[in-house]
């Protein structure tokens, strides 16, 4: 047959989808600079495809632009045609970028952090998912016979995600039947959001030239295990010197890791409607399900609102470099932008007004009393998406670091969203999720 080269010039939305055009490749030339028309109504739609009420309606222009160093260009070589997309940003007409876009907020926060406090952000997302098309047997979890009956699935990715230019860390035959994990390595800025956008596409493009569906939907169905996206972070100062960790401090948190996290471990309660934003998401944020359910910092506890990661104590280690902070409420919903945004902006406002840290609460916050958890700053997320939207709408960092158009925007798809998803029955409801994402 015969064909030639298309690129797809896309952006991650607020719903966490790759939307865009493609362009013949040959037209690269202009179109890198020039990207490809776009209406301000197209950044309302939701998960599922529907434009959700827009002020602009019908009017106005932008520009999705591509952003030359994240072009991706996979052959296969199994005859289909290649995988050839570029992850880019919205811009008006003029060139400058556009209030409503998810990157470059993230890009004016982490110039902030360089900018006020001399730091820069290192992290990686971590991706689990769930591979619809494969056959679970019983005693899958982490077994070799499961990564066997996909090696060529593993391979693939492995590969696929080297080309692409996110270097693979690890791939998981996970706990639940059909799922699996793959991490990436630490990157720094813009390019930690940038990765996981990339692996999801790189990872749902495996899979369907494997003959499998991949689905980062947050829970497969009620009361299921859920496909957490967890996000590792550290700081460092310009020269890329680690700064997170003082071994002489509580936690192991060095003073402007404890102000950062703290800015962030506060905002939790109105963040997590950025970072777990779909309908679904609340059934996997709950006690038990080693995803986070209260805004408390724990050391090594896997349902730690934050979670300072285990240190390797050999001597031959460098616990500086290796030293993080683990989000675990986070899902695929989200755009990984809005989600590193955000996140800089409250830690940004634990810098700014040198918060402390109430200390680690290792106890089970799920049956702590009311008291010690009021004591300890820690409270409990919002259960459902509409109270997590309401929450967000009430904070006060996090509504004066948005754009108040990206903000007003964000909150218009979700709650569209909400009203369509909410609508339907559980099981319609996550089949949904599970097709989406
Ligand atoms: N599946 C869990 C989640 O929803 C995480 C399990 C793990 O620790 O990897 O976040
Ligand atoms: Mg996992």
């Amino acid at each position: 047959m015969i064909g030639e080269d298309l690129i797809f010039i896309g952006h991650v939305d607020l719903a966490g989808q790759f939307r865009g055009k493609s362009v013949p490749a040959t037209e690269w030339n202009t179109r890198e600079r020039d990207g490809v028309g776009w209406p301000p109504a197209n950044a309302y739609l939701t998960a599922f495809g529907e434009i959700a009420p827009c002020p602009e309606g019908s009017r106005g222009d932008l520009l999705v632009v591509p952003d030359s160093g994240r072009v991706v260009r996979i052959d296969f070589e199994d005859g289909s045609a290649p995988e050839h997309f570029a992850l880019g940003g919205l811009q008006n007409l003029d060139g400058t970028p556009w209030i409503g876009c998810a990157r470059a907020f993230a890009r004016a926060m982490l110039a902030r952090l360089e900018r006020d406090h001399g730091l820069h952000l290192a992290g990686a997302f971590e991706h689990e998912f769930v591979l619809t098309t494969h056959a679970a047997t019983a005693n899958g979890a982490f077994n070799l016979q499961t990564q066997r009956r996909e090696a060529g699935f593993a391979r693939a990715l492995v590969r696929a995600l080297r080309i692409a230019g996110v270097a693979p860390d690890t791939f998981i035959p996970e706990y639940a039947p059909a799922q699996f994990e793959i991490t990436n390595g630490v990157a720094t800025g813009i390019a930690i959001a940038d990765d996981a956008a990339i692996l999801r596409e790189v990872t749902r493009a495996t899979a369907a030239r494997c003959g499998h569906h991949a689905t980062f939907t947050p829970v497969m169905r009620p009361g299921g295990i859920g496909n957490g996206v967890h996000l590792h972070l550290s700081l460092r100062t310009r020269d890329g010197a680690p700064a997170t960790h003082d071994p002489a401090r509580p936690a192991g948190l060095s003073v402007i890791a404890e102000r950062f996290f703290e800015g962030v471990r506060r905002a939790l309660p109105a963040l997590v409607a950025l970072t777990a934003g779909s309908a679904i998401s609340y059934e996997r944020l709950q006690p038990g399900r080693w995803s986070a359910a209260f805004s408390n910092l724990a050391t090594q506890d896997r349902e730690a609102g934050l979670r300072v990661c285990p240190l390797r104590t050999r001597p031959d280690s460098d616990p500086a470099r290796a030293f993080n902070v683990e989000l675990r409420a986070a899902d695929a919903t989200a755009s990984p932008h809005l989600v590193l945004g955000a996140i800089v902006a409250a830690g940004l406002d634990g810098l700014d007004r040198a918060l402390a840290s109430p200390g680690r609460f290792d106890g089970d916050c799920a049956t702590a009393a009311p008291q010690t958890l009021a004591r300890a700053g820690i409270e409990r997320f919002p259960v459902d998406l509409p109270s997590a939207l309401d929450r967000l709408a009430a904070d006060p960092v996090l509504t004066a670091a948005l754009p108040p158009y990206l903000l007003a925007n964000y909150l218009a798809v979700k709650r569209h969203e909400w009203a369509g998803a909410s609508a339907l029955e559980p099981e319609a409801r996550f089949a949904r999720y599970a097709l989406a994402y």
